[in-house]
């Protein structure tokens, strides 16, 4: 999530918002949202504090040259700053649902804490209902966003309720779904259009359990992917390319496409370097440059069983040629950058680039600019 500079009317509520341009206040007025109003005057800013005192206690101003009309964000006046949720603007949209997690992935971006932080439930919720604009898709990551129980059935049917059309895509590790009172709290009746991301990281329980270090995992997570295909639920599995999972990788793909034919695709993807994978740098940080004809034999397996796929987080120039295809530009916007090297490749435009912090962990790769005879044979 992305926080930018802010001057805000002193107060302003601590929660979420709609930024909204003035002339356009009177036509997106409801009484049950609020509304940040970017002015660009003080005949704007004037105009606001008027309605605030005539009574619009939802309303009030926002000056900032990093907000965009129709952003779903939560002011924090105090420190001058603004946490952007949702922008339309963006390539990907998604809401961070909790930071706890039942698994300790050796690999982990985004290391989890055991704080209570189910308010995060009704921020989504109220972000969902701030929207002005349907995302094709919504993301709901976390930590692991089935610890949330009825909480993401709620948010799954705000979707439902104010985005019809949006498809919701909810990363979480399954496990929990071999739990058959979940997964009817969360899947009986569900209407909201959800694909399901799940980490799939061996073909044989122990290698699965070593990376999200937790005994039974495996396991569950079966259960889990099998309670979905009972249910008709989309999946998408997700492979992290950190050494361990390469090693057995061809081995995965031919699980896979013998033991979960029904899933819709499998992702293979570059390790984030931060958070336990700069911890575990020995296991995580590869050379995917190195890897080529590992993930190219994958590739064929999955092929054969015809399961669809494709990878994620990995720049072009670190993938053989017969896999650019299949190469997605994946990294959320706020977080994504190119090296000084790319700014001479021909393919930028369709590379997924870098991490930002590849400067303090490690990149993917040695990049290769591309040049056009390369991009075209
Ligand atoms: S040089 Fe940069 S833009 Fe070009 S393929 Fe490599 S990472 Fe992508």
């Amino acid at each position: 999530m992305r926080k930018v500079q802010a001057t805000f009317q002193c107060d302003c509520e601590t929660r979420v918002h709609r930024v909204v341009r003035y002339t356009d206040l009177p036509a997106q007025w409801e009484p049950d949202l609020r509304f940040l109003v970017l002015v660009q005057s003080e005949k704007e800013r004037l105009g606001v504090e008027d309605l605030r005192s005539a009574g619009l206690a939802h309303v009030a101003w926002v000056e900032s040259a990093a907000l965009e009309d129709g952003d779903v964000v939560v002011p924090n006046p105090n420190r001058g700053e603004c946490a952007v949720l949702l922008r339309e603007s963006d390539a990907h949209h998604a809401l961070f649902m909790t930071n706890r997690c039942n698994s300790l992935c050796l690999m982990c971006s985004q290391p989890p804490t055991p704080n209570n932080d189910s308010w995060l439930v009704a921020e989504a919720v109220d972000a969902i209902q701030h929207l002005r604009w349907s995302p094709p898709v919504l993301g709901l990551t976390g930590g692991e966003p089935l610890l949330l129980g009825d909480g993401l059935r709620c948010v799954l049917d705000a979707v439902q309720a104010h985005h019809p059309r949006a498809t919701v895509e909810v990363l979480t590790n399954g496990r929990l779904l071999a739990n058959s009172e979940v997964a009817t709290q969360i899947l009986q009746g569900l209407t909201t259009r959800v694909r399901w991301l799940i980490p799939l990281y061996g073909h044989a329980d122990f290698l699965h359990d070593f990376v999200v270090q937790v005994p039974g995992a495996f396991d569950e997570t079966l259960t889990g992917l099998l309670t979905l295909q009972t249910y008709q639920q989309e999946i998408q599995l997700r492979t992290v390319l950190i050494e361990p999972v390469l090693q057995v990788l061809p081995e995965l793909a031919g699980f896979v496409g013998r033991n979960l034919p029904f899933v819709r695709e499998m992702a293979l993807m570059g390790c984030e370097p931060i958070g336990f994978a700069l911890a575990n740098r020995e296991l995580c940080e590869v050379d995917l440059g190195h890897w080529g004809d590992t993930l190219a034999q994958a590739a064929r397996i999955l092929r054969r069983h015809a399961i669809p796929h494709l990878i994620m987080n990995v720049p072009l120039c670190a993938l053989p040629r017969s896999m650019w295809s299949l190469a997605h530009r994946s990294i959320s916007d706020w977080k994504n950058v190119y090296a000084a090297e790319c700014g001479r490749c021909v393919a930028k435009s369709d590379c997924s680039g870098l991490f930002a912090w590849h400067e303090s962990g490690w990149k993917p790769s040695f990049l290769k600019p591309l040049d056009t005879n390369e991009v075209i044979a």
